[in-house]
């Protein structure tokens, strides 16, 4: 006999199958399927409810989007605290894909962390080294060889319990061979993306959300090139690009200061000062002129300010 207060449960979804989804029980700590409608935009992660077959998605607590380059929208994750962003020597992740997803990042209330990868490479060395230079003072900074496992059990360690996170980056730099070195179990295909893959669609897993054995929970997601910031504000760019934490200590003299040319402002008095690296100053202008252009979409715009409300 089924109980009547069983016929609604509370549960996170831990597998996509596009017109399916396994919802995780919160407390019988059961997977059951549930089907959906195939645009319905919940994602692994999503706290839900289910009565009767029917799934409630409950508000998240962080959404990660991001335009690829037709302009559609895509969610990261929901409901994530940490982006595992990864990056190799080869393949070299596109520009300002690093920077992109560490700005995402921070205004989705989400903790960046950057993972150099295939450190057994002979290119690595140089690589690494501009890339740590660069970036110690904004983001954590791991390296590993999914290869040869060097690395993996200290950004496990740094990943435990209570996180939730999922690594994004470019096809090829080594998410899927990262997390199978993780989680031997789980035997993610590795390499070129198999023409079964491709067809599959519906039978294949979208995305599954893992356990790990010390409570930290990770998202496999598609890897993607394009991490184009829909959801960022001019100011939070400002705020959130790094390499201008430095000129944060002190603020500006304009509270919504977009370090361009106004008088008293920190980014540009480190930018004359060599504090801050003019190359770095040159992408964030590029980056603030996307944003804006962006922003002077009514579509985007709403979105964002949406967004903001919530
Ligand atoms: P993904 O597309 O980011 O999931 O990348 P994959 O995990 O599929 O890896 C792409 C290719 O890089 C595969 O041929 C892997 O064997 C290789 N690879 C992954 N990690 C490493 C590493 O640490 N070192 C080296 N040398 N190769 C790696
Ligand atoms: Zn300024």
């Amino acid at each position: 006999m089924v109980l009547k207060e069983k016929s609604q449960q509370q549960g996170i979804i831990v597998a996509h199958y596009g017109v399916a989804v396994d919802v995780l029980y919160s407390a019988s700590q059961k997977i059951e399927m549930v089907r959906v409608k195939r645009n319905s935009g919940h994602v692994v992660g999503d706290s839900v409810e289910v009565k009767d077959n029917v799934l409630t998605r409950k508000t998240r607590s962080s959404e990660l989007s991001r335009m690829d380059a037709r302009g559609g929208v895509h969610v990261v994750g929901a409901n994530l605290d940490t982006l595992l962003i990864v990056a190799a020597c080869e393949p070299l992740p596109p520009p300002g894909f690093i920077d992109r997803a560490i700005i995402a990042s921070r205004a989705a209330n989400l903790s960046p962390v950057l993972v150099l990868n295939k450190s057994d490479l002979a290119c690595f060395k140089d690589y690494s080294a501009t890339i740590i230079s660069t970036y110690r003072d904004s983001v954590p900074i791991f390296t590993t060889s999914a290869e040869s496992g060097a690395g993996i059990d200290n950004l496990l360690s740094y990943f435990g319990e209570n996180h939730r996170g999922v690594f994004v980056g470019p096809t090829g730099v080594g998410k899927s061979s990262i997390m199978n070195s993780i989680l031997p179990d789980i035997n993610l295909s590795t390499g070129e993306i198999s023409e079964s893959k491709k067809r599959g669609r519906h039978t294949t897993t979208v995305s599954t959300l893992h356990i790990l054995e010390n409570g930290g929970e990770l998202v496999d997601s598609p890897g993607f090139n394009d991490f184009g910031l829909v959801d960022t504000t001019t100011p939070e760019l400002a705020l959130y690009f790094p390499g201008f934490e430095k000129a944060q200590k002190e603020p500006c003299r304009f509270r919504d200061c977009k370090h361009k040319e106004e008088p008293g402002c920190q980014v540009t008095e480190k930018v004359q000062s060599g504090e801050i690296s003019s190359e770095r100053y040159q992408t964030y202008l590029q980056l603030l002129e996307e944003v804006e252009m962006i922003d002077s979409e009514p579509k985007y715009r709403e979105r964002r300010s949406r967004r903001k409300k919530n």
